[in-house]
């Protein structure tokens, strides 16, 4: 961890702080970010139904992609800090125009955000920076895609260029499953996401997270993670965005870390340098850990859900600056510990049906928190006309907890989850079963 502990003064322009989004994981940003003695309004647009919940933290109901409006909204406010939660005003450029009207902001331009937002891009920057990754064919035409196809011994993953709610990737199981999906995506399924498909050389090995906050120059590593995308127990079913983690992993020790920083985060770094990118924002590696050392299976340009939540109780009253120094660009090398010694699990809730059709509207029953190492965030949830707490959404709860082990952990977090119902509630039962000694079910 990186922060200049130094000059307390830095930090006061963080009286007056807004968050672009309505997840879960601006809901945890709020909560640890109202620590900060600096803070004193954290504003969450549009937020959702848990965005009052903590203190300093209120939700204003507002549109941000009407960018005329949400200026005048943060001028009212007196906004001096924003950090921009989700991808797609990213990748819009909502950072751009909020800079160039002199916010202070966390989250790369559009120029950077194309890490995430074209998947061929982000393949030709790690090509050129020698970033250890899939081999890749991109293709625009079903003739290109056959030949590429034929030629190739294994089933290869096929993926939607552009941006697709995460559902743009697919692992078929021969040749002509790849064939059939290829052309889906490129007759429009996902409309101009898929103008492009990547076909990729398809990798074995466990994923982990590793997340970097980056001034554009220099970054600091924050606690790595592991994220359970598949609906089922056992890891198996359909994907989603997310049914729950744990932070740290100990699938990556300390001097796989630094083997990650080497071959892969500084390259990352100085590849985005050498194009004139100035990256100030949260830069999330997706790792597979194959026999032949950690490849990038993808980037994102903002913190993952349900990582997000899953890390920020582990950190200090100090987060805050720390991002406040990547977004002045200031991050200077002086190290200071912001992590706790605590693990910490994450399982979401989600409404029945989730990740296709669900139904929304109804009321959530919460109990108190008893426990300070327990958080509830909320993602798909919203205030009714009655003033009843809904979901409103296909995850609807992220349900936190950390102790000294993942055993203890877990078991809070499910014991707490006994309490929680509403219509259609579904969690899956295994998440952390990687790390949880204690568990009896199905591992994968
Ligand atoms: P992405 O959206 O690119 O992260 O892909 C979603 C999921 O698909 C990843 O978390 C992996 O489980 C899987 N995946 C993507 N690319 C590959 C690959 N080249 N080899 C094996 N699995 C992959």
């Amino acid at each position: 961890m990186t922060i200049n502990s130094g000059k307390e003064s830095d930090f006061e322009k963080l009286e007056n702080i807004a968050i672009i989004g309505n997840g879960g994981r601006e809901n945890a940003l709020g909560w640890a970010i109202q620590k900060s003695d600096h803070v004193k309004n954290i504003f969450i647009i549009p937020g959702n139904g848990g965005s009052n919940n903590f203190n300093k933290c209120q939700r204003i109901d507002l549109d941000y992609s009407d960018t005329e409006k949400l200026i005048d909204k943060l001028i009212e406010l007196n906004i001096n800090f924003i950090i921009i939660g989700p991808e797609i005003p990213l990748a819009n450029g909502l950072a751009d125009i909020l800079r160039e009207k002199d916010f202070c902001v966390f989250g790369p331009g559009s120029d950077g955000a194309q890490l995430e937002s074209s998947k061929s891009w982000a393949k030709n920057f790690m090509k050129a920076g020698n970033i250890p990754t899939a081999d890749f064919w991109k293709v625009s035409s079903i003739e290109d895609a056959l030949r590429i196809i034929k030629q190739s011994n294994d089933s290869l993953v096929v993926k939607a260029d552009g941006l697709a709610s995460g559902k743009g990737v697919f692992i078929p199981e021969d040749r002509n499953e790849t064939l059939e999906i290829t052309k889906q995506i490129l007759n429009g399924k996902f409309g101009k996401a898929g103008n492009i498909v990547v076909l990729e050389e398809r990798l074995k090995g466990p994923e982990v997270s590793v997340f970097a906050l980056c001034d554009g120059k220099n970054y600091v590593v924050l606690p790595t993670a592991q994220d359970h995308k598949r609906l089922e127990e056992g890891d198996r079913g359909l994907n989603t965005g997310g049914m729950g983690a744990y932070s740290p992993t100990p699938l990556i020790s300390k001097n796989d870390l630094k083997n990650i920083c080497e071959k892969i985060i500084d390259p990352t770094i100085n590849e985005l340098i050498k194009k004139n990118i100035d990256y100030r924002g949260v830069l999330y590696f997706g790792l597979m850990i194959t026999d032949s050392g950690a490849k990038v299976i993808e980037y994102n340009c903002r913190f993952g859900d349900p990582e997000c939540q899953t890390m920020m109780p582990l950190m200090d009253k100090h987060f805050v600056n720390l991002i406040y120094k990547c977004a002045t660009g200031n991050l200077d090398g002086t190290e200071q510990d912001i992590t706790n010694n605590m693990v910490s699990g994450c399982v979401i809730a989600t409404s029945n049906g989730y990740p296709q059709d669900y139904e929304v509207g109804y009321p959530i029953l919460l109990e108190n928190i008893k426990d300070k190492n327990l958080q509830i965030f909320h993602s798909g949830t919203s205030i009714n006309e009655s003033g009843e707490l809904v979901t409103n959404g296909g995850r609807v709860l992220s349900i936190v907890c950390q102790d000294k082990d993942f055993d203890s952990a877990f078991k809070k977090a499910y014991e707490y989850l006994n309490g929680v119902d509403f219509k259609g509630i579904f969690y899956r039962k295994d998440i952390g079963h990687q790390v949880r000694e204690n568990y009896k079910g199905e591992k994968n």
